[in-house]
């Protein structure tokens, strides 16, 4: 059984294989690590023939708070082996910034996207901003009853989180109104949506997403494959992958706009109001 730093890999019944981000002191917040040790687990689940589904959990009490925020303990892209064919990491401006963000987000979100066998994503507490792209890379979500939805990122001046499938998730409407809003969308929403596939008690959740995994499994796994890449090539050809490519360099834009304005990739000035005392 593979071991990683700050992910579980567990095989909880035969041909399924369960990641889960374990970083709880951190309400799983992806750093380097998290996203390198991600990567390795789903690699090790694609290539080993007898796992024919995938599931991703969360450790309690959440499953995602979004991007870590607080750095990567110093620890920087040389110290992790670079997935895509780009460089530049260190290189000032919006060339390394963005170097970076196509590496560890967009890039790496479309690879995990393209794992040849179903992936389910077993959605506990909050799912926050980049925690959506973890869940949206899936292919079914199935989210506890207390599980909650937000994209914030508006309030920090960028068009929500880098890998751009908000309208695809929930359509261009409700999408704008995530992202417009920050609101909390509940699991019951996003189930009468469409972007939650099942909503069962919490006590549940593992049990259930265990089930659907175990039913998945009885099917041939080059009919698996085959029917994820019918379902994920017909979306391409609706235009997800160059709407999402396009959308990132109006994410990118945002950051470089703050960088210059604020000296930071993101607007600081919505916080500070919203911790201004009330008068
Ligand atoms: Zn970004």
């Amino acid at each position: 059984m593979p071991a990683f730093e700050s992910v579980l890999y567990e095989t909880p019944a035969p041909h399924i294989a369960r990641i889960v981000m374990n970083r709880p002191e951190a309400r799983n917040a992806q750093n380097y690590q998290l996203t390198y040790d991600l990567n390795a687990a789903f690699d090790h689940a694609a290539q080993d023939d007898e796992v024919k589904v995938i599931i991703l959990a969360g450790s309690d009490p959440h499953f995602s708070a979004g991007h870590d925020l607080r750095g990567n303990g110093g620890k920087t892209h040389a110290d992790y082996p670079v997935v895509g064919t780009w460089g530049g990491f260190a290189l000032k401006g919006a060339e390394g910034f963005m170097a970076n963000e196509e590496e560890i987000y967009l890039q790496m979100c479309r690879r995990w996207r393209n794992i040849p066998k179903p992936v389910i994503a077993q959605v506990q507490g909050k799912c926050i901003a980049g925690g959506l792209m973890l869940a949206w890379v899936c292919d079914l979500i199935v989210a506890s009853e207390d599980a909650q939805f937000q994209d914030p990122v508006v309030a920090w001046a960028v068009p929500g989180v880098e890998y751009f499938a908000h309208p695809w998730e929930i359509g261009p409407r409700k999408a704008k109104e995530l992202l417009f809003t920050g609101d909390w969308f509940s699991a019951a929403e996003m189930h009468r949506l469409g972007m939650v596939n099942q909503v069962v008690p919490r006590e549940e959740l593992a049990g259930s997403t265990l089930a659907l995994a175990e039913k998945i499994a009885q099917k041939p796994s080059f009919g698996l494959k085959l029917a994820k890449e019918a379902v994920n090539q017909s979306v391409d050809a609706q235009g997800q992958w160059s709407a999402m490519q396009a959308v990132f360099s109006l994410h990118q834009l945002a950051h470089s706009h703050n960088l210059q304005v604020f000296g930071v990739p993101m607007d600081p000035s919505y916080q500070s109001v919203a911790q201004r005392p009330k008068e």
